[in-house]
């Protein structure tokens, strides 16, 4: 592979092209293993970022697509349709909330997130009222497009480098209770406070449910969300949930919103749609929200990606919920949730680690000082796993089919990371 050429000329993300971090050349990927150039196999902790639940080079989803491939790759998705399409939607609305009776479905989890800001917009609108604020969360992520960064942690998204593009948007404190701590009732306050002082500017809150991924991987309480809810019943305004991370079972239920009972106005879904195949996302609404937004001015919702309802996405995406209809993903989670639980609190001894955490298929290690991401990486792959920390968040979200002892060779390496100081700044 011509690695010179990668890197005087490709960006990866997050990435430098002064001096770009080295990147190792995958040959292939099979179950829970990717297989690098150079022989390496290396245990997949990452889920290639949440998307590869059912492991890589799955046969059912590789027939999905090949058969997709011989009947129509891609067709426009204005005036026409096609089976892939409907049979995946019929899936999404079944498997997600009664009230959730519309799909929308775009490219990529950013997109989704506009599009649910874009649907709240427009939802204000066709009632004749001026709305065009959103409250979302501190340590929030939503995705690097305009909008979805204009909700993400002002921080983590560097909205100062945007200044003057970026709406402004109003950021409440994030939750404070852990999953698993009795729950703070204070940790609503500010929440509560900022939706009472600007809730006729607030076309909708929105949030990651249960789990804060990209903004610091925080596992919070359910009984914030539940509060959300019902502020956002008192206070009418919409709740947007995007479970582009959290949703097909990555926190040990379905979607996390079941974690605490709740029904979002909106939501958005993307990343393990495709059990990480290709890039799809899904929109889903009430017919409330849907017949407001199209029963106003314009007539229509104004959005229609050239991709939108990609066959071929649409074809393994529901060979993707195929395989979560067979309900293995359940004991999967489980199993690596029980494992987690039993091997990362030793972890937690060491010094140089702050806290750990868990919560169905997310293990998360955060470290007291920053990672040097160059070593760590290295020192990842010459144990033989693949994991990408951020800051000082050691994390893992592995594919569902992994067994026990991937599980403990990935938080070996962790430990063993942790006891070679130069892994870290
Ligand atoms: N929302 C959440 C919660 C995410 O984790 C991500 C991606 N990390 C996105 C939105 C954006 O998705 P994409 O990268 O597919 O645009």
């Amino acid at each position: 592979m011509d690695l010179v050429f990668d890197r005087q000329h490709i960006w990866h993300p997050y990435t430098s092209t002064l001096s770009p971090l080295p990147c190792y050349p995958v040959e292939r990927a099979a179950g829970v293993s990717i297989f690098l150039e150079s022989g390496e196999e290396l245990i997949d902790g990452m889920s290639s970022w949440w998307a590869a639940i059912h492991g890589y080079n799955h046969p059912h989803l590789n027939s999905a697509a090949h058969q997709q491939i011989d009947d129509v790759s891609h067709v426009m998705f204005g005036g026409l349709t096609h089976a892939p399409a409907i049979n995946l939607c019929k899936k999404l609305i079944d498997m997600t909330c009664d009230s959730l009776q519309h799909v929308f479905l775009a490219d990529s989890g950013s997109v989704a997130v506009e599009v649910s800001l874009k649907m709240a917009l427009q939802y204000w609108h066709a009632r004749g009222e001026k709305r065009s604020k959103f409250l979302t969360l501190r340590d929030g992520y939503h995705g690097d497009t305009f909008a979805a960064m204009s909700v993400t942690d002002p921080d983590n998204s560097m909205h100062s480098l945007y200044k003057g593009f970026l709406p402004e948007h109003i950021f409440a404190n994030s939750p404070n209770t852990p999953f698993d701590q009795p729950w703070d009732p204070r940790g609503l306050d500010d929440f509560a406070s900022k939706i009472k002082a600007n809730y006729q500017d607030i076309a909708a809150v929105i949030l990651e449910p249960i789990v804060q991924g990209a903004g610091g991987m925080r596992i919070y309480h359910p009984e914030f969300l539940k509060g959300v809810r019902r502020l956002c019943d008192q206070y009418n305004v919409l709740l947007i949930l995007d479970e582009i991370a959290t949703g097909f079972g990555r926190t040990g239920k379905l979607f996390a919103y079941q974690h605490a009972n709740v029904e979002p106005d909106i939501l958005c879904l993307g990343k393990a749609i495709t059990g990480g195949y290709m890039t799809l996302s899904a929109t889903l609404t009430s017919t409330h929200v849907a017949n407001t937004v199209c029963g106003g001015e314009a007539g229509c919702f104004m959005h229609g990606p050239t991709f939108m309802g990609n066959p071929l996405a649409c074809a393994v995406a529901t060979a993707s919920m195929e395989i979560l209809e067979r309900n293995e993903w359940q004991a999967q989670t489980k199993a690596i949730e029980t494992q987690f639980s039993q091997l990362l609190p030793r972890l937690e001894q060491h010094p140089l680690v702050e806290t750990v955490r868990w919560l169905g298929a997310i293990g998360v290690v955060e470290a007291k000082c920053a990672v040097n991401m160059a070593v760590i990486q290295d020192h990842f792959v010459k144990q033989g796993v693949w994991i990408r920390p951020f800051g000082k968040l050691i994390y893992m979200m592995p594919p569902f089919i992994s067994q026990p002892h991937h599980i403990e060779k990935l938080v070996a390496a962790i430990e063993s990371a942790l006891n070679t100081p130069a892994c870290f700044q």
